[in-house]
C-alpha cells in the first residue's frame, strides 16, 4: 500500500448547549447560507427558526438525489439528526461539492464523522467513500436525552468492532488483503472502551455518552485513515444489511449489528458469550424475536449475508449457508 492520504474532519466540537446556538456556530465557521437536512422529528425539535431545510424521510438514493436538487445557492449542508440525515447530507455534499457539517442528535452509529455514505438503493446496501464532514458539532446535553434504544444501538455498532477487526485479519491471512495494524488497533480500542464504560453508557451519564461518542467519532476517523469502512464493518454488518434487505427497509442499524456480532463471534470461534453478556448489560437485544425478526428470516439473513457485498469475512471462509446459519443461531440462542 503506497497511498499516504488521510481524510479527517477539520474540527470536532463537543459543547453543551451548542445546538441552541447553531446558526451562530455555523456563521462562525464562515458560512452564511446553510441548508439543513432534517426529518420530521429533528425539524420540529432542533431546526433553527426560519432556517432553510430539506426533508429526508428515508436514507435512500432517491431521497438523497431529491435533497441534492434542493440546495442550490447554499454554501453549506448541515445534516442534523440521526444517521439518515447525516448520510443524505454527505451524499448531497458529494454530488454538489458543497461542504458538509454533521450535527448528530443521537449517538446511534459511527456514520457521524465517517467518510462513508451509507444509503439504500432499491433495498440493497449502497456504500460510497466520500470524505468526512468538514465539521462535526456535538451537543452532549442533547445526546444524554436520546431515547434508550438509540444509545443501545450506538453501543451495538461499536461492539461490532470485536468481529469486524478480526474479519479483516482473516481476509489478510486467507487472501493477502492489506491489513492496517494502526487502524485495526484503534477500532478495537473503541470496543474495549465502551465495554468498560457500559454501565455509564446504559445510565446515559455525561461521562458514558462522552465515551460512546468518542468511540463513534474515532471509528469515523479510522475509516478516513483507511479510506474504507473495512476496519469497522465485517460479517456482523453484512448480517445487518441482509436483514434490511429481507425486511425491505432499514432496521435499527446498531441493534442489528450487535446481534450480528454474537453470531459472527460464534463463527470466528471467539467469546460470543461475552458479547451477549455486554449487550444484555446495556439492555440491547440478543434474540431475533426481540427485534421482531422471525426464525426463518434470521436464518436466511445469515445465509445470504456474504452475497450482499464483495468483502471477505468469516462467512466466506466457512462458506456459511442455511445449515451452518441455523446451527449457529440455535447454539447462541439468537433463535
Ligand atoms: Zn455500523
Amino acid at each position: 500500500m503506497n497511498r499516504r492520504e488521510i481524510d479527517l474532519p477539520s474540527r470536532v466540537v463537543l459543547r453543551p448547549g451548542l445546538i441552541s446556538e447553531l446558526p451562530d456556530v455555523i456563521e462562525s465557521l464562515g458560512y452564511s447560507h446553510p441548508v439543513y437536512i432534517v426529518d420530521r422529528f429533528t425539524e420540529e425539535h432542533f431546526l433553527p427558526e426560519g432556517a432553510r431545510a430539506c426533508r429526508a424521510p428515508e436514507a435512500t438514493i432517491e431521497v438523497a438525489e431529491h435533497a441534492a436538487s434542493c440546495v442550490s445557492g447554499a454554501d453549506v449542508v448541515v445534516g442534523i439528526g440521526g444517521g439518515k440525515n447525516i448520510d443524505v447530507a454527505k451524499y448531497v455534499g458529494w454530488k454538489t461539492g458543497i461542504p458538509v457539517v454533521s450535527v448528530p442528535t443521537i449517538p446511534s452509529h459511527d456514520g457521524v464523522a465517517s467518510p462513508m455514505i451509507s444509503l439504500s438503493d432499491s433495498g440493497r446496501p449502497y456504500s460510497q467513500y466520500f470524505r468526512p464532514p468538514h465539521y462535526v458539532l456535538v451537543d452532549p446535553d442533547v445526546l444524554v436525552n436520546a431515547p434508550d434504544r438509540f444509545v443501545r444501538a450506538g453501543f451495538g455498532d461499536v461492539v461490532g468492532k470485536y468481529t469486524s477487526v478480526y474479519d479483516w485479519w482473516i481476509a489478510h491471512v486467507d487472501t493477502g488483503e492489506y491489513f492496517g495494524r494502526y487502524s485495526a488497533s484503534l477500532a478495537y480500542l473503541t470496543f474495549r472502551h465502551v465495554v468498560r464504560a457500559r454501565k455509564a453508557i446504559a445510565g446515559k451519564t455525561h461521562e458514558g455518552i462522552n465515551v460512546l461518542m468518542e468511540a463513534l467519532v474515532t471509528n469515523g476517523i479510522v475509516m478516513g485513515i483507511q479510506h474504507s469502512s473495512r476496519p469497522a464493518s465485517g460479517s456482523e454488518h453484512m448480517i445487518s444489511h441482509a436483514l434490511d434487505y429481507l425486511r425491505g427497509k432499514k432496521g435499527m442499524h446498531g441493534l442489528q449489528v450487535g446481534l450480528g456480532t454474537i453470531i459472527a463471534a460464534y463463527f470466528q470461534g471467539r467469546d460470543w458469550e461475552r458479547i451477549r453478556k455486554v449487550l444484555e448489560d446495556v439492555g440491547a437485544p440478543v434474540t431475533a424475536e426481540t427485534l421482531g425478526i422471525s426464525e426463518d428470516m434470521m436464518i436466511k439473513a445469515v445465509a445470504i449475508a456474504r452475497t450482499l457485498r464483495d468483502r471477505y469475512t468469516i462467512l466466506h471462509r466457512l462458506s456459511v449457508g442455511e445449515e451452518l446459519a441455523r446451527q449457529a443461531l440455535k447454539a447462541t440462542e439468537v433463535i
